[in-house]
């Protein structure tokens, strides 16, 4: 098709079929910044609730630089990819620290900021500032493979220089904004992974894939490793109705989070003894009054899968006891409050009241 005939094609489509979305109502940095942060990796329908906290507990952005860590971990519990939140707050620190709370308008300075990619730089400059600017996202990668039948690979670096230059050249030059908003819904809503809406396609025409019957086939994205298996066994200690649990210091996932005491052996173990507990457990189970184990939860994540064992440690009340390094008596209203990894959180409420 002709690459001057696309823009307004797209723009015209947006202008009949987008969603009415809070982010869409705005040009204030501070809010798309969120959004765009939110709904990476993350489905609309998801994000839009955390949206919706978020700039409620922190309208401004000097509120979020002011935020208590652990109240915005607990804010952000259940979306994962834990080190965006971090970022953003880090990122909000220095705003407010050094740019007066003023975000940079310019993608060449949004992407020197901690946890703005590529992808963020150009909606923000874009979306707030009008720069022309190109986004490229998932959905556009869709897009752009599909209409004009592009076959390399998306995660391949000559892959993503094409799909960049190709997004250039395509971009609206009176309405860059718009322009990106368009095209990312068009592959949300319209041209979408499983199921594109071919037969009322604004495209139909002049789409490669369509034509060929590529649509299974286009984007190509190289296959992904398998997801890594682990094997957690957790010790739930609790004495005179508290749990001991630990922040998650380690780089790892659910950094800065909080779980138990925990042992993560190569394999599978049945059995306590082929855990081979240090001495810290070992002192502390031979502590314990009772001793039960959980069936396994599986907990799928992007690129790991957890089977996890609970060992309920339950130790009475006047029993002195050491506990292993990092772990700390919480109560009920305190785990409450607490930013834990959603498997801790589904355990907590499938065998405890709280
Ligand atoms: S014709 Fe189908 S594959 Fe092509 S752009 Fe439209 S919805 Fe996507």
């Amino acid at each position: 098709m002709d690459y001057p005939d696309f823009a307004p094609k797209l723009i015209d489509w947006y202008n009949h079929h987008q969603r009415d979305l809070p982010w869409r109502h705005t040009k204030n940095p501070y809010f798309i910044w969120l959004s765009e942060v939110i709904l990476q990796q993350t489905r609309v329908a998801q994000g839009l609730p955390y949206y919706v906290r978020f700039t409620e507990k922190y309208p401004t952005i000097f509120d979020l630089a002011a935020a208590d860590e652990q109240e915005l971990m607990r804010l952000w519990q259940g979306l994962g990819y834990y080190s965006r939140a971090r970022n953003l707050h880090a990122t909000a620190k220095l705003v407010v620290a050094q740019l007066d709370g003023k975000f940079p308008e310019r993608y060449a300075d949004l992407i020197k900021l901690k946890g703005i990619g590529p992808y963020t730089a150009a909606a923000i400059a874009s979306f707030a500032f009008g720069e022309r600017v190109a986004v490229v996202d998932g959905n556009v990668y869709r897009v752009l493979a599909r209409i004009f039948g592009v076959d390399q690979d998306i995660t391949s670096t000559e892959g993503k220089k094409t799909f960049q230059s190709l997004a250039n050249v395509l971009i609206s030059p009176h309405n860059p904004s718009v322009y990106n908003q368009a095209i990312m819904e068009f592959g949300a809503v319209q041209c979408s992974p499983a199921s594109p809406d071919c037969l009322l396609c604004p495209f139909q025409e002049q789409c490669v894939a369509n034509a060929t019957g590529q649509q299974n086939k286009l984007p190509v994205k190289a296959k992904k490793a398998p997801p890594r298996k682990r094997f957690f066994h957790y010790f739930v200690v609790e004495q005179n109705g508290k749990l001991a649990l630990k922040q998650r210091t380690q780089k790892d996932i659910w950094q800065e989070l909080y779980d138990f005491y925990l042992l993560e052996p190569a394999a599978p173990a049945a059995s306590l003894d082929e855990l081979d507990p240090n001495d810290a457990l070992r002192a502390l189970l031979q502590n314990a009054s009772k001793i039960s184990r959980s069936d396994g939860f599986v907990h799928l994540l992007t690129h790991q899968t957890i089977e996890a064992i609970f060992w309920r440690v339950t130790v009475e009340g006047e029993k002195e006891i050491t506990l292993p390094e990092g772990l700390v008596f919480y109560s009920a209203t305190q785990i409450e409050q607490l930013p834990k990894p959603v498997l801790i959180g589904n355990y907590l409420v499938a065998n405890y009241t709280f």
